[in-house]
């Protein structure tokens, strides 16, 4: 058996600088430490916080007067900053940069009364995040193309769009696609607002499934194990790539949720994991596999994004 690393998983540059936020505050504050929404998408990373005493709200109701709050990397709406500052918390802002970079193009489009149409999913903490900069009636949040159909904006209307920044590409462009001849005077971004994490993870998976698609001889045949967490976005957009690319793919959040049945008579295992996903995690799959199959090989793959680093939030 073969296993392959792909090239780009794991920490993007806004989760590590949001995990090294939480850590400095602990540090120079201690506990009480309150986070808005957990820190990164990842059980293990927001488990270990709540053992060392970091509360997680998903409102700011429970925070006492004067509290100290880390807002997530999945950035808040201007609604939570203003009920922040009625309760005098001390604020720390964890957004990714790349998030923030949306947030000023929702406000932009919405100060010049543009019908805002955010393409990301309902529900998601950097899309109520990002949804706060639009005034609510030129908000329209699509997730599907079918969503564009049900848009209800007059055609000559100055429409402009804005993405969640981990979404699948080639779902997005389609989406923009159909947008663009919808409203041919669209504005937006050049692109869209996927961030490159995304876009290098997505790259990566289907590099790995070009090693592991279904081979007539059955040497190649493999599978893709993707780790990361149910709720996360990214981790989810990577399983959905490899199947779609022909390639049996799953997400466990840890190696004890691989169900080791599905790897019989595969040759090849292709491991990524998401952008919020800890290293020793993808590690103790691999320790897994070799656990089962001690003659399975590993291949790594050089890391275009090893010096990718965003400047730490002021504390
Ligand atoms: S996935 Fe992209 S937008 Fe999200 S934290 Fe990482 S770099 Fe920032």
């Amino acid at each position: 058996m073969q296993i392959f690393l792909a090239r780009t998983q794991g920490f993007c540059a806004g989760v590590a600088r949001a995990i090294q936020t939480v850590e400095q505050a602990l540090e120079a504050f201690g506990t009480p430490l309150y986070v808005f929404h957990e820190i990164v998408h990842n059980t293990s990373v927001v488990n270990n916080f709540k053992t060392r005493g970091v509360v997680f709200v998903d409102s700011i109701d429970p925070v006492p007067r004067g509290s100290r709050i880390i807002f997530s990397a999945h950035g808040i709406s201007p609604g939570i900053l203003a009920q922040a500052r009625q309760k005098d918390l001390r604020t720390i802002d964890a957004t990714c940069p790349l998030v923030t970079k949306v947030h000023h193009e929702a406000a932009l489009f919405s100060a010049r009364r543009m019908h805002v149409i955010l393409i990301g999913h309902q529900g998601h903490e950097e899309v109520m995040g990002t949804a706060g900069y639009v005034e609510p009636g030129l908000l329209h949040i699509v997730s599907t193309t079918r969503d564009i159909d049900r848009l209800d904006i007059p055609p000559h209307t100055t429409a402009a769009f804005i993405t969640q920044t981990t979404l699948s590409v080639d779902d997005t462009r389609a989406m923009i696609l159909k947008l663009r001849a919808r409203f041919p005077r669209l504005r937006g971004p050049e692109r869209d607002d996927i961030c490159y994490a995304t876009q290098n993870r997505q790259d990566a998976v289907r590099e790995l499934a070009r090693l592991c698609v279904p081979s007539p001889d059955l040497k190649k045949t493999g599978i893709i194990v993707i780790c990361g967490s149910p709720n996360s976005s990214n981790s989810n957009r990577l399983r959905e790539k490899g199947e779609h690319l022909g390639v049996t793919s799953i997400i466990v959040d840890h190696a004890g949720e691989l169900d080791l049945d599905l790897l019989k008579n595969k040759r090849r295992v292709g491991i990524s994991s998401g952008a919020s996903v800890p290293r020793h995690l993808v590690d103790g799959i691999v320790a897994r596999i070799q656990g089962a199959y001690t003659y399975a090989t590993v291949t790594a793959f050089d890391n275009p994004e090893e010096n990718i680093v965003f400047p730490l939030p002021r504390i």
